[in-house]
């Protein structure tokens, strides 16, 4: 492993508590050091107070942010020697901890420091580095894994059992860190926990880690526990209806929809295959704070009800042990190793099942490297259940808020590049849905860079691009629920006796058949949606109102409102709905150029403004207004309707 500090990097970084940022993200940037929230890092200063006086302050990492993008924020101030006389109580429960450390913040408003705030608090050094190294965590994951590490760094580290971290890790190490260190202790391992560095100064603490983790990769490297390959293993092909109904029953375990991401590459594909996989991956997590995100165990295979069962039976083996009541989570994996679909991981969002597949990767490596060295062994499942059934840690996601109406959903919208289709794919975002853009403008691959979108290029008149868009989606996300059918094309204005057949067959393909594939590849996934298949058609005023000039147009509307009703008497049985909206004089999208406006306006007589308004309502009509009513109908208002055309248009005469 190789230090990252850069000195130019390093000067944008103002006084010593900016080099904590620095060094702090210089940690987070290596995955293989700390994953997602995991680590942590803090540093002492002596400042004065509005009255003149010195104090000791201890900066250390709040909840909240990761150590790749913290910032000068994400470190909370809190008084230094108030710290250590708490760490040097006899007992201290988790309540009162939370509570003393947020009353001994010394600022308004900060985010609540660390559970391991009490930890770096007592180590005597300015500054401290915490990770979750692979390398350490494969040599002390082992049976003799404590004396393995004391022979790997002598003196250099002081060693500490496995405690559970916040009071009771902290009030240990407060005893025996004096008791071990000598002259040359340059740091302190936790047992099947991670490692600590710790300096005067920014750099030399991470480049001490740098150098422990060092150390512990070229001690597997001595053992041949570094290189560990897996036999090559080729993806059998994505079947896309079994990841659809795998995620389907591992939603109805939960008992809420979740996203579900597949990943076939040769690694997880290679580990799923592996002939000891049984034994290898129901040992427990690489680090234990692991498991709030991926639970303990992978399911091996696909039978949720054996996992659900199984996870029910810790629960009741663990909780029984506990001092307090607890309350079941829900028993659905968040993770599955399968020999054909490699890793499955599930989430409620994109960025859950990102994490989740991080977490795997490198715990495959740390297993791997393990078993490499002398045998893998995992923490007992009652430290693990401590962890994932600790306040503190069950906190983290609950302060992320509320969940959004489409958590754990999927929505697929065509012609999402720009116009309604845009708009609706922000509808759905905003309500928490993972969304799927397509759309033939290379644009929709770019539209925005978040996890829970992908934009995919698609002409949807050919039937061999739809499947391969499909697939995408279901290895992405999971499935389809949502579908906004919305791509179409508007033929320039002709006269009946005028329409070439080529136009009338191109409106019939895009506006018509094209819908129609879409919807019969979707068929199968609406049907597995945890909480019911939904369709919306964005139709258009011409369907109730044809205009002269539109012939081609309106007929393929009309064709398509056709299809919309049939497909809701077929599909209802399947509890898919379909619903239609028929906008009108939507003029914020590309085709409604200024010049075609004021042209339109004055053929009108009228102005701009007047053009835009001109409906019973005198109001104009956005890509929003549409947008947002595609979405309100896949969400729980519109539970009990189906085959419904509603419009939006302000109140059209014609259509009255
Ligand atoms: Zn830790």
């Amino acid at each position: 492993m190789k230090s990252l500090w850069n000195d130019a990097e390093a000067a944008k970084f103002a006084g010593p508590l900016g080099l904590r940022v620095y060094s702090a993200r210089l940690l987070g940037r290596d995955r293989s050091l700390v994953l997602h929230g995991g680590g942590n890092a803090s540093v002492k200063l002596a400042e004065k107070n509005l009255f003149g006086e010195e104090r000791e302050v201890l900066y250390v990492k709040g909840s909240g942010s990761d150590l790749e993008s913290v910032e000068t924020e994400g470190f909370v101030p809190v008084r230094l020697d108030y710290l250590r006389r708490l760490a040097s109580l006899p007992a201290l429960s988790d309540p009162q901890m939370v509570n003393e450390l947020g009353t001994q913040t010394l600022l308004a408003g900060a985010p609540a420091p660390s559970v391991e705030t009490l930890l770096h608090a007592i180590l005597p050094h300015r500054y401290v580095d915490h990770t979750h190294a692979d390398a350490v965590l494969s040599v002390s994951n082992t049976p003799d894994g404590e004396k393995r590490i004391r022979d790997l760094y002598g003196d250099k580290v002081v060693v500490i059992p496995y405690i559970m971290a916040g009071f009771d890790l902290a009030a240990y190490c407060a005893r025996e860190f004096p008791r071990q260190r000598t002259r040359s202790t340059v740091g302190m391992v936790l047992l099947s926990h991670g490692v600590v560095s710790f300096a005067a100064d920014a750099r030399e603490s991470y480049e001490l880690m740098i150098e422990l983790v060092s150390m512990a990769e070229r001690y597997l490297e001595g053992k041949k526990a570094w290189s560990v390959d897996l036999p090559p293993a080729a993806a059998p092909g994505f079947k896309r209806l079994e990841a659809a109904r795998l995620r389907s029953e591992v939603s109805r375990a939960a008992g809420f929809p979740l996203l579900c991401r597949c990943n076939d590459s040769p690694r997880f594909l290679g580990f799923a295959r592996h002939p000891e996989v049984a034994r290898l991956s129901q040992g427990g997590p690489a680090t234990p704070d692991h498991v709030i995100w991926t639970k303990r165990l992978p399911m091996l295979g696909r039978n949720v009800n054996d996992f659900s069962s199984g996870y029910k039976n810790y629960f009741d083996r663990n909780s029984k042990k506990a001092k307090e009541q607890k309350t079941m989570l829900d028993p659905a994996p968040r993770m599955a190793l399968d020999p054909e679909l490699g890793l499955v991981a599930f989430g409620r969002t994109a960025r859950d099942t990102g994490i989740v597949e991080d977490i795997y990767a490198h715990t495959i490596d740390v297993i791997l490297r393990a078993e490499a060295l002398g045998g893998w062994r995992a923490l007992d499942e009652g430290h693990i259940f401590d962890i994932e059934y600790w306040d503190l840690e069950q906190a983290k996601p609950r302060a992320a808020g509320a969940i959004p109406a489409f958590a754990g959903e999927v929505a697929l919208v065509t012609g999402a590049a720009s116009g309604i289709g845009k708009a609706c794919a922000e509808a759905f975002l905003r309500r928490g849905a993972a969304v799927v853009g397509l759309d033939r403008n290379p644009a929709i691959e770019t539209l925005w860079k978040r996890p829970d979108f992908l934009g995919l290029v698609c002409d949807l008149t050919k039937a061999g691009e739809v499947t391969e868009v499909i697939d995408k989606t279901v290895k992405h996300f999971g499935g389809v629920d949502m579908l906004v059918l919305n791509a179409g094309i508007f033929p320039s204005s002709q006269a009946v006796q005028d329409v070439s057949a080529d136009i009338w067959r191109s409106a019939m393909t895009v506006n018509v058949e094209a819908n129609l594939l879409v919807m019969q590849a979707c068929h199968a996934l609406l049907k597995l949606a945890p909480r019911g298949g939904r369709i919306v058609v964005i139709g258009s005023k011409n369907v109730p109102a044809p205009g002269p000039g539109a012939a081609a147009y309106s007929a393929s509307k009309a064709a398509m409102n056709q299809l919309a009703r049939v497909t809701a008497l077929e599909w209802g049985k399947d509890g898919i709905r379909i619903n239609t909206i028929h906008p009108n004089a939507v003029y914020d999208t590309a085709l409604w150029t200024g010049e075609v406006l004021a042209a339109r306006a004055k053929a009108y007589n009228l102005t701009v403004e007047q053009y835009k308004m001109n409906n019973l309502l005198r109001t104009e009509v956005s890509s929003r207004d549409v947008a947002e009513l595609a979405a309100e109908m896949c969400g729980p208002l519109f539970a009990k309707t189906t085959a419904a055309q509603v419009p939006v248009d302000g109140g059209n005469e014609r259509v009255v």
